[in-house]
């Protein structure tokens, strides 16, 4: 029976299989070969006779095929049937094509050493599409599977020789970190899993999602370490395609406020003075004014108008005006407090917003800025050209309460100011 094998080279690998095989000739069903295992464990493989029926339409499936897979009843010694699953191949030996039938099933007599039938579990190990690997308590590899080969373009013999650790690629953003591999080999933790940047012998990186497993034996000792690498490098280009694009359309949002801030502060300031605008003074004076009725505090208004100033740009030119127009917004910045609030309301005309100032200080203060802007001597063209401002000044709630009212009074005071000689301050009635 075993001599049509006996002498190819299959032979010796057929015995070793710790699961049963059997070798069935396709043309009779004719049992012609059950190797050691199955010898063991069938009792009544030699007179071996799957139900006829099933058997004949296995091999005929096999025939056409080259595959097939059944669940058949087999006779034993012991007289039970067996229940088993018959997974099978086609050979061909001697020029006859055989089908070899591995046997498997829950029921099957145990081992004659009591260890259950490994086959399956190499074979889900082998054929894992996921990277299996077994390290010894030094974190050196035991065992790989061929996906785990497949990742590192790596032998066992060169793996043997490696720690996980050492297999990260130098380019890995995250520092190489041998800690959790320690405590896990040390016993103090079950489980670890890392997502890392590896590289294969040829140079190419990959990522890889290992997690790697601590089997204790039976008294609870470390034993070896399980790991399982998936390798997760679209996804982690995904991610990191992402990133970038998140990160391009955060500086382009950043810019766009900074944009939109500029355009903002365009459109509330005077572009010759850097002061603000008519427009931001009427946005601006409602909500002061009604932050001074809420806190009882004081404001004051002071509109401002420079002295004779067509005459100035009628003799210097209208260069020679915007110069001393910007010295005046200068003085006026100087001589102000962080709270006031300075604008050009339009030609030669300027108002000043003081929160918190009665009208006593804001006169004061109005003075200053007179005083300041009377001593000042802007260069032109040679000469010192000198210019002097009247002012009128208006107080909340004294002369209005609303900023209609508080203009309208300032701008009578200041027309009062001019009617009676120009160069001062005058408080509004
Ligand atoms: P008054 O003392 O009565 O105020 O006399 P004034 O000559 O200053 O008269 P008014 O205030 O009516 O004249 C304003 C002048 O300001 C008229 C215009 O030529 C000038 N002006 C307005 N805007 C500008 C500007 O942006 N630049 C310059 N250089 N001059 C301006
Ligand atoms: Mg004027």
């Amino acid at each position: 029976m075993t001599g049509i094998i006996a002498d190819t080279a299959a032979a010796a690998w057929f015995e070793g299989i710790p699961c049963p095989l059997l070798l069935v000739a396709l043309d009779d069903g004719r049992l012609v070969y059950a190797n050691r295992c199955a010898r063991e464990r069938l009792p009544g493989a030699p007179a071996l006779r799957p139900d006829p029926a099933a058997l004949a339409r296995g091999l005929a499936q096999l025939a056409a095929q080259g595959a097939a897979a059944a669940v058949v009843e087999l006779p034993t010694a012991a007289g039970a049937p067996l229940s088993a699953a018959l997974g099978a191949q086609v050979v061909e030996v001697d020029g006859q094509r055989c089908a070899v039938l591995a046997v498997a099933g829950t029921d099957l007599p145990p081992a004659a050493d009591g260890r259950h039938d490994p086959l399956p579990w190499r074979a889900v190990f082998d054929k894992a599409g996921v990277g299996i690997a077994l390290l010894d308590l030094d974190g050196r590899f035991l065992e790989v599977n061929q996906r785990w080969r497949e990742l590192f373009g790596l032998g066992p013999k060169e793996l043997g020789a490696l720690t996980p650790a050492e297999l990260v690629a130098d380019a890995d953003p995250s520092r190489p970190d041998d800690a959790p591999l320690g405590a896990l080999l040390r016993g103090e933790i079950d489980q670890c899993r890392s997502e890392r940047c590896y590289q294969r012998r040829d140079g190419v990186a990959f990522w890889g999602d290992l997690s790697l497993s601590l089997l204790r034996d039976a008294a609870g000792a470390p034993a070896a370490v399980v790991g399982f690498l998936l390798d997760i490098t679209p996804r982690k280009q995904a991610e990191q395609r992402l990133n970038e694009i998140n990160a391009r359309l955060e500086a382009q949002l950043l810019e766009n406020h900074k944009l939109q801030a500029q355009l903002s502060d365009l459109a509330l300031r005077d572009p010759l003075t850097g002061l603000f605008n008519r427009r931001y003074l009427e946005e601006t004076l409602p909500r002061e004014l009604a932050r001074s009725l809420r806190e009882g505090a004081p404001l004051s208004l002071v509109m401002m108008d420079i002295d004779h100033f067509k005459r100035l740009n009628d003799r210097h030119g209208h260069q020679a005006g915007d110069q001393v127009m910007k010295e005046l917004a200068r003085v006026l910045l100087k001589f102000m407090r962080s709270e006031d609030i300075a604008c050009r309301f339009g030609g030669d005309e300027f108002v000043a917003i003081l929160p918190g100032a009665p009208l006593r200080v804001a006169v004061q203060r109005a003075e200053e800025w007179r005083a300041a802007f009377r001593s000042l001597k802007v260069p032109c063209h040679g000469a010192e050209l000198r210019c002097a401002l009247s002012m009128g000044v208006a107080e909340f709630p004294r002369h209005g309460t609303r900023g209609d009212q508080l203009l309208s009074c300032a701008d009578q005071a200041l027309y009062r100011a001019k009617r009676s000689g120009r160069d001062r301050v005058v408080v509004g009635s």
